[in-house]
Parts: C-alpha cells; sequence; structure tokens
C-alpha cells in the first residue's frame, strides 16, 4: 500500500514539474500558461498526447523533436524529475501529515522559482505573492512544528516573527550594501522570498537558511570562477541556493542545530 502512495506522489510531482517549467518561463515571459500550447522552438512543431508525459516522453524522444530532430534541452526533465523526487522526499520525511501541505507548497515555490532565476535571473512578484497567501493561510491553521520555534510563544506569533526577520534581515543587507558598494547586492525577489520563508520557517531556521545560503553561493560561486566556468563578474542567481538552503534547513535545522550546540558543549 505504502510503495502505491510513493509512485502517486512521483507521478503528481512529474506532472507539476512540467507545469511549474511552464509557469516559471511563461510569467517571466508575460505570457499566458495555458495559450498556445507546447511547441518546438525550432520548426513550431505542436506537442501533443504521449509527447507531453513528463519525463518518460524524454527519453521516448531521445531527447529530440519528432518532426525536425532538433535537441531538447535536458532542463525541462531535470525539474520534472526533481519535483517529483521532492514530492516523494516530503512524503518519506513527513508522512501523511497536515504538514505535509506546507511541504508540497514550498517545494512547489522553490521548483518555480529555479526554474524562472536560472533563466531570467528574476523572481516575479506575482508568484511570490501567491504563495505568500497560501503559505500564511497555511500557517494559520498548521502550525508551526514545535522544534521550529525558538521563543515558546504562540505558534502564530512565532512565524509572523520570522516573517519580518526574513525580510527585515534581507532588506538591511540590500540597504547597507547599497551604501557601502553603491549597487544592488540583494535582489528585490530574494528579500520577499524570505519574507514568506520567515513564515513557514520561523526564527532560527530561517537564520540558518540564510547562513546555509551564503555558504553554499559562495562556495559554487569559487568553484565556477576556479574552474573558469563563469567569469569574476559574472551574477549568479541566488534563488537556488536560497531554496537549497531552505530546503536543508527545513528538513533537517533542528537537528543541525542542536548537533551545532552540542559541539560547543
Ligand atoms: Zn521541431
Amino acid at each position: 500500500m505504502e510503495i502505491l502512495i510513493y509512485v502517486y506522489l512521483f507521478i503528481v510531482g512529474a506532472c507539476f514539474g512540467s507545469f511549474y517549467n511552464v509557469v516559471g518561463l511563461r510569467i517571466t515571459e508575460g505570457k499566458s500558461i495555458v495559450r498556445p500550447g507546447s511547441c518546438c522552438p525550432k520548426c513550431g512543431h505542436e506537442i501533443k498526447g504521449w509527447e507531453l508525459i513528463p519525463i518518460f516522453s524524454y527519453f521516448l524522444l531521445g531527447g529530440k523533436c519528432r518532426m525536425c530532430k532538433t535537441r531538447i534541452s535536458t532542463k525541462y526533465m531535470i525539474f520534472e524529475l526533481v519535483t517529483a523526487l521532492l514530492f516523494v522526499y516530503s512524503y518519506l520525511m513527513l508522512g501523511l501529515s497536515m504538514e505535509l501541505i506546507v511541504a508540497l507548497l514550498v517545494v512547489s515555490l522553490f521548483v518555480i522559482i529555479s526554474v524562472s532565476d536560472l533563466e531570467y535571473m528574476i523572481i516575479e512578484d506575482i508568484i511570490l505573492v501567491i504563495f505568500l497567501v497560501l503559505l500564511v493561510m497555511s500557517r494559520l491553521f498548521i502550525d508551526l512544528p514545535p522544534n521550529f520555534t525558538t521563543f515558546s510563544l504562540h505558534p502564530i506569533l512565532e512565524s509572523l516573527i520570522g516573517g519580518i526577520f526574513g525580510f527585515g534581515l534581507l532588506y538591511w543587507i540590500g540597504f547597507i550594501g547599497q551604501i557601502v558598494y553603491n549597487k544592488e547586492v540583494m535582489g528585490g525577489g530574494d528579500i520577499k522570498l524570505y519574507g514568506i520563508l520567515g513564515i513557514v520557517l520561523g526564527f532560527k531556521l530561517t537564520l540558518l537558511s540564510l547562513f546555509l545560503a551564503s555558504l553554499l553561493g559562495s562556495f559554487v560561486g569559487l568553484v565556477f570562477i576556479k574552474t573558469k566556468v563563469i567569469k569574476k563578474d559574472t551574477p549568479v542567481p541566488f534563488g537556488p541556493f536560497i531554496c537549497l538552503a531552505s530546503l536543508i534547513s527545513y528538513f533537517y535545522g533542528p537537528e543541525l542545530i542542536s548537533w551545532y550546540f552540542n559541539l560547543l558543549v
């Protein structure tokens, strides 16, 4: 029975992942997410029926357009696969619980953001607003898990503090950066995103997520510069690092923090 839930979540995740590709790209391009249907960018062949099955179609078609044989980018398939795996992983970590709803929403937000941030280095406001509403509503009914809390206050207050802290801290970093470097060091999308994350994660896990995101971002950036994948002054989208760091924080944050404090004593 259990295996059926995993299979189901994998398929649902792959389908949502396919939809999130469309949302992440088309909203940023200012296009409708329903019309026209997907078509080959080269020959305009309209992709229909069995060619639209997430993940599998990519392999069935051998990664090429059926008509003109132009290579299809692997990134769509990778995002479908990542969404499917994260849906399954969320269930593995949380089981059939109310918190699973929050986890699936967070995963969805992260996939859409990563798609548009990697392609266009933009996180669209409309996407953030939709998920702000959805996640605020969920945190009103689904309490912040007890091990996420910091101040032993009511869960809703803990979420509120997290949200204000996340938004405020990044806004402050951006403000100081603007004065010191006289340029935008923090994208507006990243600042708003941390406001939403604060509500989901609470104070301490938001702080952990920011720490991990900076660590991951600088590490990967440094490796890319050293291996000459990018130049020293190439801007790197920060969104995907925030997403990865926040997932680690969400699933393992309380353990990581208690492990760290055990090292100190
Ligand atoms: Zn084609």
